[in-house]
């Protein structure tokens, strides 16, 4: 239009309302009083009541268009706000509102708000979970998956007729699967259940522009819809993905110990070499960080000593579990639980004692300021200080309130985790499965000395403590 009233083919624009003009004070302003009259173009708007080409003695006319236009601008903001927020209560009740649920679940058709797995691609999903914690890479996963034929997620969904979004897959042109799409499923927490929304939006009303939005604003909640990946496996996954990457950028294979060693002394990831002397073959891991960048006795391993060694290691590890799963089992499980969770009431107990003596000194800071004891200064210092002491004892019974509830429902998951170790039970040899579920990192202390830290640790020892309290109890 505006090439139009330019090129002189306009001579009048008539619109129902201001707000149809221009959203933007600044902007219908500038249209009013500058570009209309400057090509001649008289501008009626009917709602509004406003016509150019009249205007009063007293030039009252701008005025009311300028007051309309202020008006507009709020109107247009309460609306955003008002529809964001809708939008908002919709996603904290765990509603998707979403156009195109990931590759893996669809809409329900009850229930639009919900996701379902999709019957074959949530297979397709829980095997790509399933092939990565036996420690294959996105790439060998891409890879088995074009061996197999499958669809790539694109392919599948425009094949199925299913909607998709433009941007939405990193498949290849040719509708093979890439690593980079096997890596988005491996990092979406939908498929744990937990819906998270509001990952990008848009800053404000004003800003059309569609921005990632910080993580701590995302609306995540979680149990919205059925799981097809268990928040265990999940974070496995998480932390491979931390192991794998970091190790060479020239190995596209992943190799038994990838990414879990660390040298001793700079804290490096020692990566693998093969020697060859005569027609001997021999593997070997040694931190590539060197002297000058501050590694100053780096260690070389044989990868032969090394599968001995952490072999004898890790199945002593699981001999122990296999006990620690006995002396559990019964009413010992039980009363282990209900200890933990008595232990974090009296935590909790403890904070709220606390809270209500900082509220109760917030109240009484007032009385001070009156009667002369405090200056204004020392009142809002005061003030400041009691109420963050508040808010950080309400996270903290917010916090112990959850670890609670989990100790007491925990007798499920205390055997999930033991489960996981339990059964590489009697292997005969480490596998990268092995390796990958069970172990964090080993450091390489020296030629003789290792320092493993296994997955799950801090459920280990913690277990290891009730235990101890739960044998001294019973023996005095
Ligand atoms: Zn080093």
């Amino acid at each position: 239009m505006m090439r139009d009233v330019s090129d002189g083919k306009i001579n009048c624009v008539i619109v129902k309302d201001l707000s149809r003009l221009g959203r933007e004070y600044i902007e219908t302003g500038r249209y009013l009083r500058r570009i209309f009259p400057t090509y001649g173009v008289r501008f009626i708007s009917i709602n509004d009541g406003v016509d150019t080409a009249v205007e009063d003695d007293n030039g009252n006319n701008e005025l009311t268009v300028t007051m309309k236009n202020v008006i507009n601008e709020a109107y247009c903001r309460d609306i955003s706000i008002k529809t964001r927020s809708a939008l908002d209560v919709k996603r904290r009740s765990g509603d998707f509102t979403g156009a195109f649920p990931v590759y893996g679940y669809l809409k329900s058709e009850e229930d639009k708000n919900r996701l379902v797995p999709d019957p074959y691609a949530s297979n397709i999903v829980k095997a790509i979970f399933r092939m990565r914690l036996e420690g294959r890479s996105a790439a060998r996963i891409a890879a088995e998956l074009n061996r197999l034929c499958v669809l790539s997620p694109l392919a599948y969904k425009k094949n199925n007729g299913l909607p998709y979004g433009k941007n939405g897959y990193a498949d290849r042109a040719d509708c093979k699967w890439s690593a980079t799409t096997v890596i988005r499923i491996l990092q979406d927490e939908t498929y744990t259940g937990t819906l998270v929304q509001g990952r990008r939006g848009t800053p404000d009303y004003k800003n059309k522009v569609v921005e990632a939005i910080p993580a701590s604003q995302w609306i995540r909640v979680e149990d919205a819809h059925e799981a097809l990946v268990s928040q265990l496996d999940f974070r496995l996954v998480q932390q491979l993905r931390g192991q794998d990457t970091r190790t060479s950028p020239k190995e596209d294979k992943v190799y038994l110990f990838s990414g879990v060693l660390i040298c001793g002394c700079c804290g490096g990831r020692m990566v693998r070499k093969t020697n060859r002397s005569g027609d001997r073959v021999y593997h070997y891991y040694h931190c590539p960080t060197g002297k000058k960048k501050g590694c100053h006795s780096p260690v070389t391993v044989k990868e032969s000593e090394l599968i001995r060694c952490v072999s004898d290691l890790v199945r002593g590890y699981i001999g122990n579990i296999a006990t620690l799963s006995e002396m559990m089992a019964g009413t010992e499980l039980v009363r282990i639980c209900q200890e933990k969770a008595m232990r974090y009431a009296a935590q909790i107990q403890d904070n709220e004692r606390q809270l209500e003596k900082t509220m109760e000194f917030r109240s009484r800071l007032y009385e001070n300021l009156i009667s002369g004891n405090l200056t204004k200064q020392e009142y809002t210092h005061h003030k400041q200080m009691y109420t963050r002491r508040a808010e950080q004892l309400q996270a903290s019974i917010a916090e112990l309130r959850v670890k609670a509830e989990d100790a007491m429902a925990g007798l499920e998951g205390q055997s999930v985790w033991m489960e996981r170790f339990l059964q590489f039970e009697g292997m005969e040899e480490l596998t990268r499965s092995a390796v990958v579920q069970l172990i964090h990192s080993i450091r390489v202390v020296s030629k003789k000395e290792l320092e493993i830290k296994y997955n799950f640790d801090d459920e280990y020892r913690e277990l290891m403590e009730l235990l101890a309290s739960a044998q001294s109890r019973k023996a005095g």
